[in-house]
């Protein structure tokens, strides 16, 4: 049976998600801009839904616009930040996705936020950072996809405030994971259903309470303005299912402690059976769904070739880097990249669905399976056996 641990990859649709898209597909199949009865329906489903993720979120719920995910938002984003505030730099954080790295530094004057070797940005890093470049704009992630680790983005947020500088926050990986309370503080939020449980192609971004329309698409009158287009209503609708069941869960903190647990017990697991693996960041407080390890040798395509045989799903890395054969920059910026190391990481991403015995097995797989590397390994053969945790 497959054992997925790739849902920062993305996440398999919940059957209340794909409930409600089947609804939505069935029933509000009309374009909400319709002046005629079925249109009033389709509409009044669309806004319905806007408030259910604004009531998530805890804002206003003209805030929320819809869109087909976060790379589109995210693009959006450093879009509107060029547009509002012309030939000001815009700010992106060491760990950004390329969905906002690459639209910020195409766009005009940028500079990066480093972080610390932890994998964190500092509120320091953030506000040093702000009166040296004067931007337009600040972006930093709420948890990494690559690692997990969780950023002090309520903290960044009070910097960005108090300097009077916009602030973008890319919650693709914290919602659904962690409770949002607090967030409707940043100016920018973005998010994508699939990672959460609800359809592909389908995100929202939240927009400043002050900013005026600055979409990246020309069109019609949709969203405000901010983002022109026939929307996706079905897609939309299992987003708004996906969400909520998702924060109830995140409300539970019985529930999130446990997972944490379990990810706990994991990380402990494997630092008895492969003393040499690391975890980059180290104990950082990060998201209780992901772990990234950098094991002692062998090739990471290997690992995933061996762990895929024995059913689990794992990652090398962020997908987006997997596709373009890069390394990995974030793991770069946390200083790591020395002997190989960026070829030997692997990330397990894992969702509420993710039992303590899915973690167990996946602990007593990776011993054996550097048993089984080391024996095909012609450097290796004949090391003993006790000492194959070490280099
Ligand atoms: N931001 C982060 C932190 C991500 O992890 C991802 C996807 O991996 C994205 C943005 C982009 O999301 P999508 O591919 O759904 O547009």
């Amino acid at each position: 049976m497959l054992k997925y641990f790739d849902h920062n990859a993305t996440a398999p649709l919940h059957p209340a998600a794909r409930g409600a898209w089947l609804e939505a597909t069935e029933m509000f199949w009309q374009n909400p801009g319709g002046l005629h009865r079925g249109g009033a329906g389709a509409k009044r489903k669309l806004e319905e839904c806007r408030e259910r993720v604004a009531e998530v979120l805890g804002c206003e719920a003209w805030r929320v616009v819809f869109t087909s995910g976060a790379t589109e938002s995210g693009n959006a984003v450093m879009h509107g930040a060029r547009l509002l505030h012309p030939g000001a730099p815009v700010l992106f954080s060491a760990l950004e996705h390329p969905c906002v790295r690459h639209p910020a530094m195409r766009g005009g004057s940028h500079a990066c936020i480093p972080c610390a070797e932890d994998g964190v940005v500092t509120p320091g890093a953030v506000r040093e950072s702000i009166l040296r470049n004067k931007p337009a704009l600040v972006s930093v992630l709420a948890a990494s996809n690559e690692t997990g680790v969780l950023q002090p983005w309520q903290e960044i947020a009070g910097v960005c405030r108090a300097q009077g500088v916009p602030f973008h926050c890319d919650a693709v990986q914290w919602l659904g994971r962690l409770p949002a309370a607090g967030m409707a503080a940043c100016d920018w939020i973005t998010a994508s259903a699939h990672k959460f449980g609800g359809p592909r192609g389908t995100g929202f971004m939240i927009v400043p309470e002050d900013a005026r329309a600055a979409g990246l698409l020309a069109g019609g009158p949709q969203e405000n303005e901010w983002r022109p287009g026939t929307e996706n209503l079905p897609g939309i609708c299992g987003m708004a299912a996906a969400l909520e069941i998702c924060a109830a869960q995140c409300a539970r903190a019985d529930l999130v402690e446990q997972r944490l647990q379990w990810r706990e017990d994991f990380s402990a697991a494997l630092r008895r059976a492969i003393p040499m693996a690391t975890e980059p960041g180290g104990n950082v407080p990060r998201l209780w769904n992901t772990v990234s390890l950098i094991l002692p040798r062998h090739d990471q395509r290997k690992w995933l070739a061996r762990l895929d045989a024995r059913g689990f799903a794992v990652s090398t890395g962020s997908a987006c880097s997997i596709g373009s054969g890069s390394t990995s920059l974030v793991l770069a910026a946390m200083g790591i990249g020395g002997d190989g190391e960026l070829n030997r990481v692997l990330r397990f991403s894992s969702g509420w669905d993710t039992e303590a015995a899915d973690w167990a097995s996946l602990a007593a797989a990776l011993p054996e399976i550097l048993t089984e590397l080391d024996s095909a390994s012609p450097a290796r053969r004949g090391v003993p056996a006790a000492l194959r945790g070490f280099r």
